[in-house]
């Protein structure tokens, strides 16, 4: 290895030569994550931010034993903690899980500000057991992270988990032989100083963008997965993934609890987008979608059916449970105020239901649409259940929205 010199037996590493070594590796790392993809996932974008700042960090170490140490040491530090909190940052989107500012900010600016606060021109390491100690946080958040990263069984989160998670041990250590021994001590010079540790960066960057295209590509695909499933207005589900999800619940493993199915049409629609324009038509459907979801449960399916009409379908809910629900989606949606304090549409509903002996999907939103019918003869802004008879009668059309 081209930075090592020999003294009595022990190999010594130039600290100099070491860093040198990871900002051309850093450099290139960022080269290829820069020029490998136009299309970043939000993994592969944190990893990058966090690549840009390990390398303006250690370079700023570069700078170490001149007269900028004084400015260069405090910043250097703060700049890689906060590479290591960007780490986890990006593990954090594996999870579908999102990092503010507020997370992110404090540790980097309390290890720059230890650092100032401690002779930084005199020392190296000034502020040193701060930033020991939040880079060991960062990226021990980041292992733990990793290890719970969706698919939970992916063999390339749990591997990077355990290198996170050995590079936590490392500084866990290094901070500790820091406060037992001192930075000058030999043992910390030959095991926790600034070019082992170098080599441990060194192992972690490779770990990571080896990984990189991998778990980035997944996350898109996912992404776009899920995007693909929901209606682009209101942020439900379309039609097509709530019949998948919603007949393959009816044949799964709890079908036996029964389920319910509401039909949900708006009254008078048409009029709103007539008199008060399109976009007030738009905002009505989000708010009724707001309040469909506030309605339900988490495991129930809420979807945009087409146009102004929706549809719940609510795994172990009774006939009787499904009408409270829907005159309680009708209340809240009441209770809201559209665009410039109009009120937003009355809705008319069609509910029906099932015991352990399921019907098809089709024929449940078969049985619900005539319930909903009938609601709209009626009069509208009410909530019909379908009764055995319109049961026996329901419709062998395919349902298709008015
Ligand atoms: P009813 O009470 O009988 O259901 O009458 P309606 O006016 O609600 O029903 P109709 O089927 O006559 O009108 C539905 C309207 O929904 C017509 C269409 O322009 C409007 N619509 C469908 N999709 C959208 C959308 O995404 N945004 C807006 N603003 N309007 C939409
Ligand atoms: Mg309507
Ligand atoms: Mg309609």
């Amino acid at each position: 290895m081209i930075t090592h010199s020999l003294q009595e037996g022990a190999i010594v590493l130039d600290p100099f030569s070491v860093r040198m070594v990871l900002a051309l590796v850093t450099l290139t790392l960022i080269v290829i994550s820069c020029v490998s993809s136009r299309r970043r996932s939000p993994y592969a974008e944190w990893w990058r931010v966090a690549l840009c700042l390990f390398f303006v960090g250690n370079a700023a170490f570069l700078l170490n034993g001149t007269a900028s140490q004084v400015w260069a040491n405090p910043a250097g530090k703060a700049l890689v903690v906060a590479g290591t909190f960007c780490v986890w940052a990006g593990a954090r989107t594996l999870r579908d899980r999102r990092a503010s500012p507020w997370m992110l900010a404090p540790a980097p600016l309390l290890s720059g500000l230890a650092s100032a606060l401690d002779d930084p021109g005199a020392s190296v390491w000034s502020g040193g057991l701060v930033y020991l100690c939040l880079t060991t946080l960062g990226i021990t958040l980041a292992a733990m992270e990793l290890w719970f990263a969706k698919p939970v069984r992916s063999r390339i989160t749990k591997f990077l988990s355990i290198a996170a998670g050995l590079t936590g041990i490392y500084y866990l250590l290094r901070a500790s032989i820091f406060v037992l021994a001192g930075p000058d001590s030999e043992i910390f010079r030959a095991f926790f100083g600034y070019a082992p540790a170098a080599l441990m960066h060194l192992m972690l960057l490779v770990s990571v963008s080896s990984t990189m295209n991998t778990l980035s590509n997944k996350q898109l695909i996912k992404r776009l997965r899920e995007r693909a499933n929901r209606d682009h207005l209101t942020g439900l589900l379309n039609r097509g993934a709530f019949l998948e999800l919603a007949s393959r619940q009816l044949k799964g493993p709890l079908s036996h609890h029964g389920a319910a199915l509401v039909l949900a049409d708006l009254d008078h629609f048409k009029a709103v987008n007539d008199e008060h324009g399109h976009s007030a038509g738009d905002a009505a459907l989000r708010a009724f979608a707001t309040a469909c979801t506030a309605s339900v449960r988490s495991t129930d399916l809420v979807a945009r059916y087409g146009g102004e009409e929706f549809v719940l379908f609510l795994p172990g809910a009774t006939q009787q449970r499904a009408e409270a629900i829907a005159s309680e989606i009708s209340s809240r949606l009441s209770a809201m105020q559209g665009p410039d304090g109009l009120p937003f549409p009355t809705v008319s509903y069609g509910v029906t239901s099932t015991g352990a002996d399921t019907p098809d999907l089709a024929f449940m939103i078969n049985v619900a649409d005539a319930a909903l019918y009938s609601a709209k003869a009626q009069g509208r802004n009410r909530v019909v259940g379908a009764d055995p008879v319109e049961i026996e009668s329901a419709p062998e059309a395919n349902h298709s929205p008015s």
